[in-house]
């Protein structure tokens, strides 16, 4: 069965997209721990990060760099936070998170609550600063 991931890949489900080209997606997670909060994955599914093939780990490297350069031009923030998991979803994804402080990348704690129209509007505002 696909993953939740292989899914937004399709479009069998939607998502806040930041960011593609052909190998690598970027949307916003569901249900961040901060504003920005996005996640970048590969289109092709594998569950676990390192068991990606050199070239294609660090073309997700390379991308999720210029996908944090533009959240931190709309989000203000110390940082972009950088944290991978994976205990969730089976589809290798890296966390970008907007810091001002080590509280802020703490996944246990209340995912925020955001609008959609928020989502898209920031979504929107993000996508633009993206150079690939
Ligand atoms: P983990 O696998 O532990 O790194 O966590 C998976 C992340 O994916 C969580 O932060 C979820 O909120 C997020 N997530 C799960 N389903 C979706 C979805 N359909 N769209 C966006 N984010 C999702």
């Amino acid at each position: 069965m696909s993953s939740v991931f292989s899914k937004i890949v399709s479009g069998e489900i939607p998502c806040y997209k930041i960011a593609e080209n052909e190998n690598y997606l970027a949307f916003f997670d569901i249900n961040p721990i901060a504003k920005g909060h996005t996640l970048v994955i590969p289109k092709h599914e594998i569950d676990y990060v390192f068991d990606m093939d050199d070239d294609l780990y660090s073309g997700l490297w390379v991308f999720a760099k210029k996908v944090a350069l533009a959240i931190e031009k709309v989000v203000p923030c110390t940082k972009i936070g950088v944290a991978v998991i994976g205990l969730e979803v089976a589809h290798a994804h890296i966390h970008l998170v907007p810091i001002n402080g080590i509280y802020d990348i703490d996944f246990s704690k209340d995912k925020l609550k955001l609008t959609s129209d928020e989502f898209l509007e920031l979504a929107t505002r993000v996508s633009a600063e993206v150079q690939l």
